[in-house]
């Protein structure tokens, strides 16, 4: 019997960009240190900040906002250069203020504009979600008041029935501001600790706010040498019910978290393009995710992390010149994407004259849905219609074939049910 597997969407690799802390109108930086420092005061005076709380000495040069020219600057960027990913959108920021509810130490044209450039300029490019509530202190989900505890740091282990509630309330909060998240972002190591519980978390939470059956959180970034494929987690598979894990695979080199801390190109992607991390993840063909903060893209106005992402950008643009080799994904997309490769069940048989029969069953549905059977195919049709022979790999897009030696790459978008793939050898 033919052997079918399934490829990368399109037979590319994913490339896809996570933005963290990002959120309206304010640095989360400036806060979170200040936060930070004012903590440690209290609960460990005298005791020098480690490396990962921040340079206490920085803050009065610290801005207290980002505007929403500049986020309207670098969406407009993106989307312009194809970049897709994931933008975080923290509900409470800094416990600053609730983002269904304003801010009331800024102006409401800032956060009305804010919201503007977010649904309309980065929305369309990226899933948003929630990086858990403040990003910097736990709240009192009776109170709606901070706690001295952190989300990132010592908050990381929670009972589970609070992690559910904690996670609802996040999600809740974009929901009231008109915006029904794809997934989460843990705020440092937020869940890492019982990652099972958080994911099934945030899949309740996802179904009871959204309605969403299928979302994705993002916990864990690797550099090691072998990438992981996409963890998916707690699937039921005959409800089309899933969480995906989405790692990150490269340092922030744009502008860090701290947005004074200057990046580097070279550090992705050299050059001659051979050197940097990015080449190496390439070459496995697993998903490409690049992580950068928010304020390391401003950078008091500096604008150091997006110039580094553009030269990146140009990079992997020289690299894949004619875009055969890589595909821009949202984070959703991707998880998607993985829950169908990996919760489909794809059976191949003989079928009538002489025909080729690959039936697919689903409840994971994903566009770009891409497989690879060890068979030249003349034609190829999916439920009756005929794909389109692509002539080289450039060609290439759903709803197309390819035959390339023995082999043919078929692409379509996978629906819910069942799918019957005719094809007819050469
Ligand atoms: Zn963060």
């Amino acid at each position: 019997m033919t052997r079918v597997t399934v490829c990368n969407p399109l037979c590319r690799t994913p490339l896809s960009l996570i933005i963290d802390d990002s959120c309206p109108v304010i640095n989360l930086t400036y806060y979170w240190i200040t936060q930070r420092h004012e903590w440690k005061a209290k609960y460990h005076p005298g005791t020098p900040p480690d490396a990962w709380e921040g340079d206490p000495d920085k803050i009065a040069s610290l801005p207290r906002t980002i505007p929403a020219d500049f986020a309207r600057k670098w969406g407009e960027w993106c989307g312009e250069n194809g970049i897709k990913g994931k933008f975080s959108f923290i509900p409470f920021p800094a416990g600053v203020g609730r983002v269904d509810q304003g801010f009331k130490d800024y102006p409401a044209v800032d956060m009305e504009r804010w919201m503007k450039v977010t649904k309309e300029i980065i929305w369309p490019n990226f899933d948003l979600t929630p990086e858990m509530l403040t990003h910097t202190r736990v709240v009192d989900l009776k109170t709606w008041q901070l706690t001295d505890l952190w989300e990132q740091g010592e908050w990381v282990d929670p009972p589970v029935e609070l992690l559910t509630a904690y996670i609802t309330a996040a999600m809740q909060l974009l929901k009231n501001a008109g915006i029904p998240c794809e997934g989460v972002t843990s705020p440092g190591a937020f869940g890492g600790k019982k990652e099972e519980a958080h994911a099934r978390a945030t899949l309740e939470a996802a179904l009871a706010v959204n309605d969403n059956p299928r979302p994705f959180y993002f916990l864990r970034m690797t550099r090691g040498e072998e990438m992981p494929e996409i963890p998916i987690w707690h699937a039921q598979k005959e409800k089309g019910i899933a969480i995906a894990s989405i790692f990150g695979c490269a340092g922030d080199w744009f502008g860090s978290w701290t947005g004074y801390d200057a990046g580097d190109p070279d550090l992705f992607i050299t050059e001659d393009l051979q050197g940097g991390r990015l080449p190496q993840v390439l070459a496995q063909e697993a998903p490409c995710v690049l992580v950068g903060h928010w304020p390391g893209f401003y950078f008091g106005g500096e604008e150091v992390g997006l110039n580094v992402l553009k030269e990146v950008k140009r990079r992997l643009d020289a690299y894949d010149p004619d875009g055969t080799k890589t595909l821009w994904m949202k984070n959703s997309e991707i998880g998607h994407y993985w829950m169908a490769k990996e919760l489909s069940d794809i059976t191949p048989r003989e079928g009538e004259n002489g025909e080729g029969v690959v039936e697919v069953n689903t409840r994971f549905p994903s566009e770009r849905f891409t497989l690879a059977m060890d068979a030249p195919a003349r034609f190829v049709r999916v439920n009756g219609a005929e794909l389109k022979p692509a002539r080289s790999r450039l060609d290439f897009r759903s709803g197309a074939f390819m035959t390339e030696g023995h082999r043919t790459y078929i692409a379509f978008d996978l629906k819910d049910g069942k799918t019957e793939i005719a094809y007819q050898k050469s």
